[in-house]
């Protein structure tokens, strides 16, 4: 069986790393001390050697996105923390702040240094209150002991919209503007916050940065598979027996992942997995050897996103559970676009009559069709993310829709478990005995 291999929750199961003396007991903030007597440059190479790519979803390779920032601007430069984590299925980043706060203040203030940046943006959802207090009260304790340096970390609380995620938006939003996506290019590196340059990175990534100045980034990229380094905090849910996070070297299959989690729930079958998240298309069951790497799971048509799997046993209908991701997407749209804005509408339209019995032979093609019309097609990722799921549920489970057209609604009526599919998960259990059976 797999094993827990824990970089960026490191001893938080064995100490309440909430406190800065217990963080500093597990060699805490020594590598931001290192950091600040290296060139901005060394600790680029570093991450560059790491090949750390980011943990939000987009897999982009860190120390070429921060090498981006301009080395002599006359304007500041910022860095902005990606914690408004909404895509469904994903719950690692509050673990994060929630347990490891000060590891991830360490790679903000390291990363600052790397970028010449005075000034820090943490971007926090605004339902995850816990977590913002726990990491307000470790920010505190980190200002107070001098270690900001002259650098200012704001903690910003989002208003609860998905699409705050989209690195612009979230510009748009910490601005003070409504959260829609900003036309690309400039690229934030270039014109960010207040038209600045502006690196943006998820909170994950960012608490990656300070093992891997420890490891050393051609160690770290020894971890994992070769285009996915190091480790990460996959987050497991759905109808599996202990759901929760798990941070684990990258490249372990899909099978090793639920088996750590005790396997499929009540005995059942598996039918599906989702990974990345729900915005990525679906594998069936027996794909589940798949390694949870980018390239393994690009070879099958899908994406690792952010570090998600939701198994899905043999009684979820899966209309029903394209419908739910459509009317998630329709409800989070901003609507500045015409495919997103009206395609996620007619997906909604057209799947309620699939499920609902009242689709006539034809629609499952128009479906796939308005999935076509939005796919690549919109301005930000959000679009794609409504369509690509719901297509590759018609194409994988096309006799289960069909079914629902000829029969005249759902064949699992009153069976379905989609309820049970997104049962709350307690990703903050502290107790890695629980987590991991001996
Ligand atoms: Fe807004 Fe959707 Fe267009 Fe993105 S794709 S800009 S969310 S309407």
């Amino acid at each position: 069986m797999a094993e827990l291999l824990q970089l960026v929750l490191a001893g938080a199961d064995e100490r309440d790393l909430t406190k800065l003396a217990s963080y500093r007991e597990v060699g805490g903030y020594v590598q931001l001390a290192r950091a600040r007597g290296l060139t901005a440059q060394a600790i680029l190479d570093e991450l560059n050697a790491s090949n750390l790519r980011g943990r939000g979803g987009a897999f982009f390779a860190t120390g070429r996105k921060a090498g981006f920032i301009p080395k002599d601007s006359p304007q500041p430069v910022y860095l902005a923390v990606n914690a408004d984590e909404s895509e469904p299925g994903t719950f690692k980043d509050r673990e994060i702040m929630a347990r490891v706060p000060h590891r991830l203040i360490e790679g903000c203030l390291i990363l600052a240094h790397a970028i010449s940046s005075k000034s820090v943006f943490i971007y926090i959802r605004g339902e995850y209150l816990v977590e913002f207090e726990i990491l307000r009260a470790a920010l505190d304790e980190a200002r107070e002991a001098d270690l900001l340096e002259g650098v200012t970390i704001v903690l910003h609380r989002g208003a609860g919209a998905y699409i705050c995620g989209e690195e612009t938006a979230l510009l748009e939003s910490l601005e003070g503007k409504r959260g829609m996506p900003r036309s690309k290019p400039p690229f934030p590196a270039i014109s960010g916050l207040y038209a600045a340059p502006t690196l943006i990175n998820n909170v994950e990534t960012i608490a990656t940065v300070p093992p891997i100045l420890e490891l050393g980034g051609a160690e770290f990229a020894r971890i994992g598979t070769p285009d996915s380094t190091g480790t990460r905090v996959f987050c497991l849910s759905g109808n599996v027996v202990r759901g929760g996070n798990y941070e684990l070297p990258m490249g372990i299959t899909i099978r090793e992942l639920i088996d750590l989690g005790g396997g499929v729930a009540d005995g059942r079958e598996l039918k599906a997995v989702i990974p990345g998240g729900s915005s990525f298309p679906i594998l069936t069951a027996d794909q589940i050897d798949t390694p949870l790497s980018h390239d393994a799971l690009a070879e099958v048509g899908t994406f690792l996103g952010s570090g998600v799997v939701i198994a899905i046993d043999d009684r979820c209908c899966m209309v029903q559970l394209a419908l739910r991701v459509a009317q998630f997407y329709m409800h989070e749209s901003c609507g500045k676009c015409t495919p997103c804005r009206e395609g996620t509408r007619w997906m909604v339209q057209i799947l309620e009559a699939v499920e609902a019995g009242r689709a006539s032979q034809g629609e499952l093609d128009l479906l796939l069709s308005v999935c076509d019309r939005i796919l690549g097609k919109c301005l930000c990722p959000l679009g794609d993310a409504a369509a690509m799921p719901v297509a590759s549920y018609v194409d994988k489970f096309r006799d289960e829709f069909q079914a629902h057209v000829d029969q005249g609604g759902c064949p699992l009526a009153g069976e379905s478990s989609l309820e049970d599919l997104f049962a709350p998960v307690d990703q903050h259990s502290h107790d890695p005995v629980a987590r991991v059976p001996a």
